[in-house]
């Protein structure tokens, strides 16, 4: 299989401009759930870079369980994305929920996400492994680790050798959290795997408490980066606020990531 260490023993290096994804290098990953208006991307945007992450995440189309939920910006939102790259130097990732629509998303986006509820979307899986861009592929809701492995290899398969694997919990009997992060699949996946892991601790665990620690945690365990929520006022976020950091915690948090990753 083209995703495995025994087809290619060396690590995959993702490049965008200066940064980069997998090997030594740590990336790290910030933004709100949603891209729910200008101003508050670009304040979020300004927020990201002061912390000193290298990539903005947000949602401009986004899967959401009820259908009354705000559904995202569309191309409205990924233009803000765009702006948002132009005037901090970040680079980008969003989501992209259908095969039509990967075209327009890879016009916009440096990274196209992949969300859990698509993992096994095939058609998707294609139409992301037809595109040049580089893809966040976070796991299914409750996917082993082989039929992530599967879902990365559609990809590879169509000839697009840049996947990022992103743990975001797995649905189990928990309810403290609104999933489990699922530690022990980081050395599992680097092991099985030359492509690069990282993980999203909001999804995972759902509250913002949650997410310093298990971010920590992921790094030591041996992710190649962290992909975190933060919102200007996580009190009136569109989607996700229980989770989202608060502006200070995400700078705090950054402060440690970046002191574990020098022991690291
Ligand atoms: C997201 O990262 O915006 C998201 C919807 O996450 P997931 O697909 O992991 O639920
Ligand atoms: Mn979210």
């Amino acid at each position: 299989r083209l995703v495995s260490r025994e087809y290619k023993a060396e690590d995959t290096v993702i490049r965008l401009g200066d940064v980069v994804i997998g090997g030594t290098a740590k990336v790290f990953i910030a933004g709100p759930c949603a891209v729910e208006s200008r101003e508050q991307l670009l304040t979020t945007a300004r927020l990201v870079r002061q912390g000193g992450a290298q990539i903005l995440r947000g949602g401009a189309f986004k899967p959401r369980t009820s259908p009354y939920d705000f559904q995202g910006l569309a191309e409205k939102g990924l233009e803000y994305m765009a702006e948002a790259r132009a005037l901090t130097g970040l680079k980008i990732v969003t989501e992209v929920l259908e095969p039509d629509a990967v075209p327009v998303v890879a016009q916009y986006a440096d990274l196209l996400q992949v969300g859990a509820r698509n993992m096994q979307n095939f058609s998707l899986l294609k139409a992301v492994g037809r595109s040049q861009k580089p893809v966040v592929l976070k796991r299914g809701l409750a996917a082993t680790m082989d039929e992530w492995l599967q879902a990365a290899e559609y990809i590879l398969y169509e000839g697009n050798q840049q996947v990022v694997f992103c743990e975001r919990g797995i649905r189990t009997f928990a309810t403290h959290s609104r999933n489990t992060l699922d530690m022990s699949v980081i050395p599992a996946l680097k092991q099985a795997s030359h492509l690069p892991v990282i993980v999203d601790p909001s999804h995972a665990t759902g509250r913002r408490d949650l997410v310093a620690p298990m971010s920590l945690a992921g790094l030591a365990a041996g992710a190649d980066g962290i992909m975190i929520e933060m919102h200007p006022n996580p009190e009136i976020a569109l989607c996700d606020g229980p989770q989202s950091l608060y502006p200070q915690e995400y700078f705090l948090l950054m402060q440690e990531l970046r002191a574990l990753s020098g022991f690291l």
